[in-house]
């Protein structure tokens, strides 16, 4: 199902570069509240700093709500090459081009397709410098939420739409979707 709808904005997802690309079934999307918890351990230095994570984005319950009423999507990966574990500069080059390819293809996938729901690989990298919680924020229709703080295993997403979650020794894999319809 959705195969031929899938087929006709697949190639957004080729022209921004991704390594790999899928179908996606918002169905196999399962929001666990461990996933958000994790959000606190703030590993990304973004909890509490910006209107798309937590605690100010939605809880999981409304993402739930929000994601379970499309039919269909697109999950995209960005796979970087890394020189070791320890290669930050990699891991920093391959999370920047993942966040570009996105911010492209969903901005040409709002010109084609109304009313997508995307969900990034981190947090909003809309505006240089987030408003939170000073100002409210400046482009609320446009505000990217990443996966994991909807609560969603992405794991468990990448297995069950076709792809892989890591790509092996030396590898550092980024992974983003757009549900569409
Ligand atoms: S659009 Fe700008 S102000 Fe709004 S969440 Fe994203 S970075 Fe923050």
């Amino acid at each position: 199902m959705y195969e031929e709808e899938y087929a006709n904005i697949e190639h957004y997802a080729q022209e921004a570069g991704f390594e790999h690309y899928h179908l996606l079934d918002p169905a196999t999307m399962v929001m666990k509240q461990e996933v958000r918890d994790m959000c606190k351990a703030n590993t990304c230095g973004k909890y509490g700093a910006s209107w798309s994570c937590p605690p100010a984005c939605g809880t999981i319950e409304e993402y739930a709500e929000q994601v379970h009423k499309y039919h269909w999507g697109i999950v995209v990966q960005t796979v970087g090459q890394l020189e070791d574990s320890l290669d930050f500069e990699g891991i920093m080059e391959a999370s920047e081009t993942h966040s570009k390819r996105f911010l492209k293809m969903v901005e040409q996938m709002r010109e084609d397709c109304s009313g997508i729901l995307p969900l990034g690989a981190g947090t909003c990298m809309i505006c240089k410098k987030c408003t939170y919680p000073d100002e409210p924020c400046r482009f609320p229709e446009k505000r990217i939420t990443s996966v994991e703080a909807t609560g969603v295993v992405v794991n468990e997403m990448c297995k069950a739409n076709g792809l892989e979650y890591n790509y092996g020794p030396n590898t550092i894999a980024y992974t983003s979707c757009v549900l569409v319809g």
